[in-house]
């Protein structure tokens, strides 16, 4: 019998799990709680879910968690069968009965012969013998995350996200804003710049200083970050001027919709991806609640519009810069028999981290397996952590459409179609690509 090692009985280990088991593994689950748990766990049950319990939009014809749901639906997922059998009412939204999910789970992986748990904190394994999934989340424990840090070289593993929102880039108003590198370096289409006039900037730094806030959790409050990575908001709240100077300042750039004068304030979107699809707002990692970031970000003139791929959030995370330390199938480079799955590899979200974990079960149960195509919500999130992010910038990604190839599609005036009809080109497109690829599995 084939054996796998899986390190994490969370989302993604779980998954992982299953996807190996059903295929014929003998898998050895090493999981720590509860003998030890984490700062946000509070069970030993399988695939706790830590805060929400829900698994966000089902609504696969125009939202890409939806889409992924779906997908992984064709995939018989473990995670959206337990879902699917504990869903509690929430509109569109999939929430579960968190206990009961988490049971189920618990329950499925037990009930395979082949299924052995040990109950204890694994260390990062140096010379395994047969297959390992690491899947030991956003809060890995302390020992684990020392080694991998040792592993990945110290720069590859971060210990909180910091991330700043992420807009879709042909949703700025391009009458407003222009592509230029701050003093003309780079090749010119680096930078997205937006700019703010004085009253524009006063108005902004009101509304920046007025919004709610989302409070750290008494654990995260330790975490030393604060000074490398100021949320935008407390950089304001050390006087109005204070962002004139840091990511907002306006040197060394033309506006050319107003005579090449320098503007007053500026905001810079950068490529997020390789594709250029996605952009974010340099230097603006903030704890404003999602409500209020639309609302504020907003006010930037050429933003006025935007839609918001993923919004700002800072957390204590721990996450591997996946394009750096992972080859295309999850396996860490240097380590032939080591894969990551889960929020570890860069992915953020129950439902990526598990859909993360599927495919590392499927790599590692199938090696001819090719990687699921880029127009698939499960291939779009595996390039990106893999292959499409910026390494240097990488920080956490959910699921969304930015991920996915370009879809140019026009109407019969010649305008590109927007909205949910474009959307649901995206997933149409993204059926059929499923379709034929689970012809491999
Ligand atoms: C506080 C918090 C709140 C979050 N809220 C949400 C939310 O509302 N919605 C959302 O979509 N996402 C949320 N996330 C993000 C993320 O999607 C979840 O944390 C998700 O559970 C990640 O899945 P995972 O399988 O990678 O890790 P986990 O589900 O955390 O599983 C990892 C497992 O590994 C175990 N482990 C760790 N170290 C070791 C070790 N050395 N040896 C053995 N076992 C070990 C842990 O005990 C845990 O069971 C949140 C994250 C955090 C930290």
């Amino acid at each position: 019998m084939k054996k796998a090692t899986i390190i994490g009985a969370g989302l993604a280990g779980s998954e992982a799990a299953y996807q190996l088991l059903k295929r014929g593994f003998q898998v050895r689950m090493i999981e720590m709680r509860p003998v030890k748990s984490t700062p946000a766990h509070t069970t030993g049950l399988f695939g706790e879910l830590v805060c929400s319990n829900s698994l966000r939009s089902d609504d696969a014809e125009t939202n890409a968690v939806g889409l992924m749901h779906r997908e992984m639906r064709r995939c018989d997922s473990l995670i959206m069968k337990c879902a699917d059998a504990t869903t509690v009412p929430a509109g569109g939204a999939l929430a579960v009965n968190r206990t009961d999910f988490a049971t189920r789970i618990t329950e499925t992986l037990h009930s395979f012969p082949g299924f052995s748990l040990d109950i204890c904190e694994a260390a990062f394994p140096t010379n395994p013998t047969e297959p390992t999934i690491i899947a030991t989340g956003p809060l890995t424990s302390d020992k684990m995350a020392e080694q991998l840090q040792a592993v990945t070289q110290t720069e590859s593993l971060h210990f909180f996200d910091a991330i700043a929102p992420i807009v879709y880039t042909d949703t700025v108003d391009m009458s407003k804003a222009w592509y230029q590198s701050r003093y003309d370096k780079g090749d010119g289409t680096d930078y997205l710049n937006c700019a703010l006039s004085k009253q524009e900037y006063n108005d902004f730094i009101d509304a920046l200083l007025d919004g709610e806030k989302v409070q750290f959790h008494d654990w995260e409050k330790e975490t030393a970050y604060f000074e490398g990575c100021l949320p935008v908001e407390v950089m304001a709240e050390r006087g109005r001027q204070t962002l004139l100077f840091g990511p907002m300042k306006p040197v060394g750039l033309s506006n050319p919709h107003e005579d090449g004068r320098r503007p007053f304030a500026v905001v810079q979107l950068r490529k997020e991806n390789k594709q250029g699809t996605l952009m974010n707002l340099v230097g603006f990692q903030t704890k404003l609640t999602y409500g209020a970031q639309k609302q504020v970000f907003r006010m930037i003139p050429a933003l006025a519009q935007a839609e918001f791929a993923r919004l700002g959030g800072i957390h204590r995370n721990t996450f591997v810069c996946g394009p750096k330390v992972l080859d295309a199938k999850l396996e860490l480079k240097g380590h032939p028999l080591i894969r990551l799955a889960g929020q570890l590899t860069g992915c953020e979200g129950y439902i990526e981290s598990a859909s993360i974990g599927l495919l590392a079960g499927l790599f590692t149960a199938l090696p001819d397996l090719p990687i699921p195509p880029a127009e698939t919500a499960l291939g779009a999130m595996l390039r990106h952590i893999t292959v499409e992010a910026e390494a240097e910038t990488f920080q956490p990604m959910n699921i969304n459409f930015g991920l996915f190839p370009e879809v140019y599609a026009f109407d019969e005036r010649g305008k590109k179609i927007k909205g949910s009809d474009r959307k649901k080109l995206y997933t149409h497109r993204a059926e059929q690509a499923l379709t034929d690829w689970l012809h491999h599995i």
